[in-house]
């Protein structure tokens, strides 16, 4: 079987070229010519084997000039409009990156996704990892909040005996002349 470039309307083979010397014209249905003939004649086969005009395959049947043509047209405008949906696709993803910006609001940031959680913790695992790996020198921490000194016991002097009270004032270097608990409580706090 052989297939006919389009414009081919008919063949003849003569029996010097090993042809079977009849011609075979491409058949017409209903007045229009077949888009396709499909040659079967053994002996012209062969002779049209070396004719690039005719193909072993439908698949392969050559182009006329115009054929080429219109599929090269084709082919451009299927190019522009495959680089218009690509362009387009590109700007539709620019759109929905910045949407997905646009929405990482305060919200949003309060809770963050599990995955950025995993990472964090990933960075500080390895970040301990690498002190234990290299002793850092250990560094003193100062805790944020002060301890506040504790305050002193308001010791009740009025409990106490008087000789304990004039005890006191003569170890602050006070007078401990006198026998008032008052006057030695009186002295004390003045001191204190
Ligand atoms: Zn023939």
């Amino acid at each position: 079987m052989r297939h006919a470039r389009s414009d081919v309307m008919s063949v003849a083979v003569p029996l010097e070229a090993g042809g079977c010397g009849v011609s075979h014209s491409r058949p017409v249905t209903n007045g229009v010519p077949d888009e396709v003939w499909t040659l079967t004649c053994p002996a012209c086969e062969v002779f049209l084997a070396k004719d690039p005009l005719w193909s072993a395959t439908e698949a392969e049947i050559p182009e006329t000039p115009d054929e080429v043509k219109i599929r090269e047209d084709n082919e451009k405008r299927g190019q522009k409009a495959l680089e218009r949906s690509q362009k387009e696709l590109s700007g539709r993803l620019v759109e929905v990156v910045e949407q997905l910006a646009s929405a990482q609001t305060p919200a949003h940031a309060a809770e963050p996704d599990p995955g950025l959680i995993a990472r964090l913790v990933e960075a500080q695992v390895a970040k301990i990892l690498a002190e234990q790996a290299h002793p850092q020198p250990s560094v003193k921490i100062i805790p944020a909040t002060v301890e506040p000194e504790p305050e002193p016991v308001e010791m009740d002097l009025h409990k106490l005996h008087w000789k304990t009270l004039q005890k006191m004032c003569r170890e602050r270097g006070l007078p401990d002349d006198g026998s008032s608990k008052d006057e030695f409580i009186r002295r004390l706090k003045v001191t204190a």
